[in-house]
């Protein structure tokens, strides 16, 4: 690797060029973006894997001095990959950047050319395959469709209650199939699923001061019912007529993050159609991540006027809530403390961290406590805690630390993801202290069940 680049070496009439590009899809990194870099490092402190590794080509200048040697065909598209699987696109880096570096734009279209490129790729290892297989068939087919989300879940129920993943684990099954980590991240199913509300409108309680549309998700809808169930009542109880279209899917998160754009686009016209964006004061929802990139769907699907028009209505719900004031007649006192963990597709991606924060202040009785380092990412992102365990595992031990060093009662996010990444970590330190949604708390302060243990 040749040293890094001056400002000049990537300056708009200077764009060096000396092969053939490494890109070669629709959703190549865009000079444009990348070229706004100029090197000056202020991101590489608040990069959690350049602090935990030490390596500048792990941190988000030497990222995206790695990409722009690419598309100069200096660099094959294979060396990129170590380094950006190992990115967390947590977009810490753009809040810090003071050029306005677009970082996570930059990562997903550099993914999407591996991603295109592993589906050209021939002479795959078998195990590589079979998990390259499952997670397009998770992907394309599983997380857009309840029918068969609905399926798989009944499915896993009953080998749950068959006492299948203990057998597996027992003849080291888990372990040959590489799916160990899997195993000790899955979530509980939570039912009754959420799917029996969707194609439902529910009134507002007392006068009506907005009506909304709720985004149920794809895995809320069985893994967080409590979460979805805990933002419909609140949004309710705060004069908010809420609708949940019956025609709407998964909002495409997991597959921007991971590069299937195709995909991601594919799921975000279906929204389109689904939500009519012009009738509500807002579509509302309870998880960052789908948040994050239901406010991209302007850029996802730039050639359809709708998109911009349906992003500009997307709020996450701590940022609806916090805007339209919350109706404190109802909320009773909670004599506890919580920490607020911030998510990254909020905190970063959204650059929400105050109306979560707002919301827990408002509670009678609440005390908040400010865990160290609390926007930093605890290891989650996406699927990266399936695909990069050893990082993601000290990241989240680090998170724990922080989180036990305030002595609070509850452990509170939101985002549903880092909820259960928080959990595994809680359940692995036996600490004693519960996690919940920002959403889940201000029910339970309204006195809708359930209490957590
Ligand atoms: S997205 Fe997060 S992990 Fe990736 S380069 Fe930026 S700060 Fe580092
Ligand atoms: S802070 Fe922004 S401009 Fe500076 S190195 Fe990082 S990404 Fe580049």
């Amino acid at each position: 690797m040749t040293s890094a680049p001056t400002a000049a070496a990537v300056s708009a009439e200077n764009r060096p060029t000396d092969g053939v590009s490494a890109f070669q899809t629709d959703d190549r990194p865009r000079w444009e973006d990348y070229s706004r870099c100029v090197h000056c490092g202020l991101c590489l402190n608040v990069c959690p894997t350049f602090r935990l590794l030490g390596e500048e080509m792990d941190s988000p200048r030497g990222r995206i001095y790695q990409i722009a040697q690419a598309d100069a065909g200096r660099l094959e598209l294979e060396r990129l990959r170590t380094h950006l699987d190992r990115c967390l696109d947590c977009r810490a880096c753009e809040t810090a950047c003071p050029s306005g570096v677009q970082y996570g734009r930059i990562l997903e279209g550099a993914r999407a050319e591996l991603a295109a490129a592993d589906r050209l790729a021939a002479g795959k290892r078998l195990r590589d395959r079979l998990a390259g297989r499952l997670r397009r068939h998770l992907f394309e087919r599983v997380l857009p469709s309840r029918g068969r989300m609905r399926l798989y879940a009944s499915l896993l129920d009953a080998g749950q209650r068959m006492g299948l993943p203990g057998l597996a684990e027992r003849i080291g099954l888990l372990r040959a199939l590489g799916l160990e980590n899997a195993a000790r991240l899955a979530p509980r199913l939570a039912r009754p699923f959420f799917h029996r509300e969707i194609g439902q409108t529910f009134p507002a309680h007392g006068e009506r001061r907005a009506r909304v549309v709720l985004l149920a998700g794809c895995m809320q809808n069985i893994f967080f019912t409590n979460m979805n169930r805990a933002a419909l009542r609140v949004l309710q109880w705060n004069g908010c007529e809420v609708e949940i279209p019956a025609g709407q899917t998964c909002c495409g998160a997991l597959h921007m993050h991971a590069g299937e754009r195709e995909t991601a686009r594919r799921l975000a016209r279906k929204n389109l159609e689904a939500f009519d964006a012009g009738g509500f004061d807002a579509i509302v929802t309870a998880s960052a991540g789908c948040g994050s990139t239901l406010k991209e769907y302007g850029e996802l699907l730039a050639q359809d006027a709708r998109a911009a028009v349906f992003a500009g209505k997307v709020r996450d719900i701590t940022e609806f809530l916090a805007a339209l004031g919350l109706r404190n007649d109802g909320l009773r006192a909670l004599p506890a403390s919580v920490t607020y963990q911030d998510a990254c597709h909020l905190a970063h991606g959204q650059r929400i961290r105050s109306a979560p924060r707002e919301l827990l202040r408002a509670v009678p009785g609440l005390k908040l406590i400010e865990m160290p380092h609390a926007d930093q990412c605890c290891g989650s992102a996406g699927t990266y805690n399936l695909e990069q365990p050893e990082i993601a595992g000290r990241l989240l031990r680090e998170k724990m630390q922080w989180a036990r060093s305030t002595g609070a009662d509850w452990i509170v996010t939101a985002n549903p993801g880092c909820q259960l990444q928080i959990q595994a970590g809680v359940r692995a330190s036996g600490q004693p202290q519960p996690v919940l949604h920002v959403i889940e708390l201000l029910a339970i302060a309204h006195g809708f069940p359930p209490m957590p243990d």
